[in-house]
């Protein structure tokens, strides 16, 4: 790892992960979600609910736990930009970036490449 990355990294992982108990997966969507973190989803679903949302608002998976994408969904209508951001059809994980600095993916347009496989057409 570069010493530039090892040194965002040192910065980022712990920020994130305090504030927004980051995974760190390397695309943050978090302006898209409402400041929640959807790889807390037990399912790590990226474009919304499944269909095990409890009645109370609750996880299907934890019952005790409010589901993230409720909690994204009440975020979104609380930020002062990006609420219709909520609304983005997010691609594919890339579980390569795993690990990895979104800052530096952000900069670099990394976070942007969708994963070989999914472009847009390629269904046979
Ligand atoms: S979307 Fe990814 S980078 Fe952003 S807070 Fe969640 S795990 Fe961290």
């Amino acid at each position: 790892m570069r010493v530039l990355e090892r040194l965002v990294l040192a910065v980022e992982k712990p920020l994130k992960e305090a504030v927004w108990d980051c995974r760190m997966c390397g695309q943050c969507i978090l302006h898209s979600t409402g400041l929640s973190c959807p790889m807390r989803c037990p399912k790590n679903l990226r474009n919304g609910p499944c269909g095990g949302v409890r009645a109370n608002g609750n996880c299907e998976v934890f019952p005790d736990t409010r589901c993230v994408w409720v909690e994204a969904w009440e975020g979104s209508r609380r930020l002062p930009v990006f609420k219709d951001h909520i609304q983005h059809l997010q691609k594919p994980m890339d579980w390569q970036l795993q690990g990895t600095s979104s800052w530096i993916n952000l900069v670099n347009g990394r976070d942007q490449v969708t994963p070989r496989g999914w472009e847009s057409g390629g269904h046979r």
